[in-house]
């Protein structure tokens, strides 16, 4: 299949969408209580952290190192690994929609306060990607690891062998296997690959991504996840940004890397989220109808923000001691 269709056919079922140009407020879903985010300048009490989608546990698992005194670090890859064990969560670690050959393969980068970082992309077998990222950040000359070197690593550093494809997992792939159709519904869920970024008490920042990208994928597809400027960047001097939603659209903008370059030159994480989101929306015959793309960021100063394309995105935040889902503002309403 030439690219073009490929990528063409790798989007959304969107029948019934209606599209405007102009930003729309959002809105409280039954389904998932949320609150407004708003432009006025958020009063930051340190520590805080912050998460892709609806992921309290992810967030509170974070907090809570956050709270005994670990970095920021320490924080986001335990909250990943929340998510990652969730056999539920079948966008994150083990349990995850596997490629069209039925294997799950997970992407997975983090980032420190020094600039330092660590990614590993089409790992398999491993349930904990982040942490493999985090041990390739530390203890290797390297930033990135694939596939069989990657899980080759993961048994070094004492990871277990595990069957990633649970029974949910193969059966959902079974039933698609029937059409074969590459129409993976993403980020219209509550839940999706996690980014999470944190603020310790230090006023330190990290962050971290990991997924297994999209369900029934291209065996050897890497998405923006573990790409570095694309799904993740962290500068502690400025602020960080994480992305969720078709990673080939991220990439092509180095979505992460601009939001906390517009952030450097002086725009809010709010207005610089907005700003990354329209440039995916306003290039030349872009297909933003058809697909999802969300951000989240933070700044220096503690401020959050959120954009994406299409209605329900949210983030997680937990700061003061409490958990909050903020629905995010959109383009394209649902
Ligand atoms: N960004 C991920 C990828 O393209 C998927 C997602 O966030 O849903 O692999």
């Amino acid at each position: 299949m030439k690219r073009r269709k490929f990528l063409k056919n790798a989007t959304l079922s969107t029948a019934g969408l209606a599209v405007g140009a102009t930003i729309v407020n959002c809105t409280n879903d039954k389904k998932t209580p949320t609150t407004p985010v708003t432009k006025t300048t958020q009063k930051a009490t340190l520590p805080l952290v912050v998460a892709t989608w609806n992921y309290p546990n992810a967030t509170a698992a974070a907090y809570k190192v956050l709270k005994n005194g670990g970095t920021a670090l320490d924080a986001v890859e335990a909250g990943c690994k929340i998510e990652e064990a969730d056999i539920n969560n079948q966008t994150v670690g083990k349990g995850g929609l596997p490629d069209r050959e039925g294997n799950v393969t997970l992407d997975a980068c983090i980032m420190d306060k020094n600039g330092n970082c660590g990614a590993v992309v089409y790992l398999q077998n491993i349930t904990h990607a982040i942490t493999v990222a985090r041990h390739v950040m530390e203890n290797t000359p390297h930033v990135m690891l694939a596939g069989v070197g990657a899980e080759q690593f993961a048994y070094e550093i004492g990871l277990k062998k595990e069957n990633l494809l649970t029974n949910a997992s193969k059966k959902a792939w079974e039933k698609w296997k029937i059409e074969s159709k590459y129409k993976p519904i993403i980020n219209i869920e509550n839940h999706d690959t996690i980014g999470m970024l944190a603020i310790d008490k230090n006023g330190d920042i990290s962050g971290a991504c990991s997924t297994s990208g999209l369900a029934y994928k291209m065996a050897g597809r890497v998405g923006d996840s573990p790409i570095i400027g694309a799904g993740l960047f962290v500068d502690n001097e400025i602020g960080a940004c994480v992305a969720t939603g078709l990673g080939e659209e991220v990439v092509k903008t180095v979505g992460s890397f601009l939001v906390v370059e517009l952030m450097r030159q002086g725009k809010s994480p709010q207005d610089a989220c907005e700003e990354a989101i329209k440039r995916i929306v306003n290039k030349p015959n872009s297909d933003f109808k058809n697909f999802q793309v969300g951000y989240i960021a933070v700044n220096k100063q503690g401020e959050t923000g959120s954009f994406s394309i299409h209605q329900w995105f949210s983030m997680t935040k937990f700061q003061d001691g409490k958990n909050e889902n903020i629905q995010s503002q959109f383009i394209v309403k649902a």
